[in-house]
């Protein structure tokens, strides 16, 4: 039976997996993505994290049919450019060819594909969008990201498409991380939130969510810190993600009155960890700005979890099986 390879490349960690013809994962591994280096050094580690999980499935890289990889950034073939969020990534890296060579797997199959794509693509395929022909992915981490299926395909526009993050849901608003000012992520963004939550916390609002970073020996406000801070009844941290659901709220539905989908999967670190009562609250706060309102999408969280992208990548092998 022929194995595949798959790495998620995220902005905050590297998460590689080893499925069989079924899709079934036989070994999974995860590694923190460098914060300083650059391409190279990234590359590295998505070699690393691949043996790994081909250790735990007892294979050897070389032995795989095929590796797909999500990754941000333009994609050109098996070239990467401009993936913000990783370490001195502006200009164009051929990461295939990188990686290939870090694996000592010569003239195996790489192939390479948008990150949030391949992750809308593995929900449609084998996760909650299953019942659906069309939906909207949108994952909700340390920036948002979208991903659509169309009439049971992917739309990518002109490559471009997706970036649901920088929907402009208040005008003159916020000021993004792209630059710009209002875009949903501005607001939704777990970097945005961190940001927010330290301007608030440094003008004398309390709040543990700093504590609860240093006590988990962490330089960022994860995903779990956000749900730890959430269950102590942490005043500003309940109030800076009741923000991001409004913002989530105007932001999807404005996509729904466009495309007019028949699912929304919501993904990413932070809506996979606070998990099915958020899509809830999420699918409340789209109501009032649903043009068809008598009809919402479903609202369901990715049902693959975690390992969502890393599957999704794999699956971009289907062209070679
Ligand atoms: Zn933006």
């Amino acid at each position: 039976m022929s194995s595949y390879g798959g790495i998620d490349l995220g902005g905050t960690k590297i998460q590689a997996v080893i499925v069989d013809e079924d899709h079934s994962v036989l070994g999974q591994a995860r590694r923190p993505t460098p914060i300083d280096g650059g391409p190279k050094d990234v590359a590295g580690e998505m070699a690393q994290a691949l043996r790994d999980a081909a250790k735990a499935a007892e294979l050897e890289p070389a032995a795989l049919k095929g590796i797909g990889v999500g990754s941000p950034g333009t994609i050109a073939g098996g070239d990467v450019s401009s993936a913000r969020n990783l370490p001195g990534w502006e200009g164009t890296f051929a990461l295939a060819a990188a990686l290939e060579s870090a694996l000592e797997a010569e003239g195996i199959a790489i192939e390479i594909g948008n990150d949030v794509q391949v992750a809308t693509d593995a929900e449609f395929s084998l996760g909650a969008g299953r019942p659906y022909d069309s939906l909207l992915g949108v994952f909700w981490g340390t920036g948002v990201g979208g991903g659509m299926i169309l009439d049971g395909k992917s739309w990518a526009g002109r490559g471009g498409a997706g970036e649901i993050g920088h929907m402009v849901v208040e005008l003159d608003g916020a000021r993004c991380t792209c630059g710009r000012r209002g875009c949903m992520e501005a607001y939704a963004g777990r970097a945005a939130m961190e940001e927010h939550a330290r301007k608030l916390h440094e003008k004398g609002r309390h709040t543990d969510l700093f504590e609860l970073m240093k006590e988990r020996e962490r330089t960022r406000l994860t995903s779990g810190i956000w749900e730890r801070a959430l269950h102590h009844d942490d005043e500003l941290a309940i109030e800076i993600i009741e923000r991001a659901i409004r913002a989530l709220g105007a932001g999807i539905a404005s996509a729904v009155n466009l495309l007019d989908v028949e699912a929304v999967i919501i993904g990413g670190g932070l809506g996979v960890r606070l998990g099915h009562p958020y899509a809830k609250r999420i699918a409340k706060a789209m109501q009032p700005h649903l043009f068809a309102n008598s009809r919402p999408p479903d609202v369901h969280i990715a049902s693959l979890g975690d390992l969502g992208g890393a599957i999704g990548a794999s699956l971009l092998l289907r062209s070679v099986a």
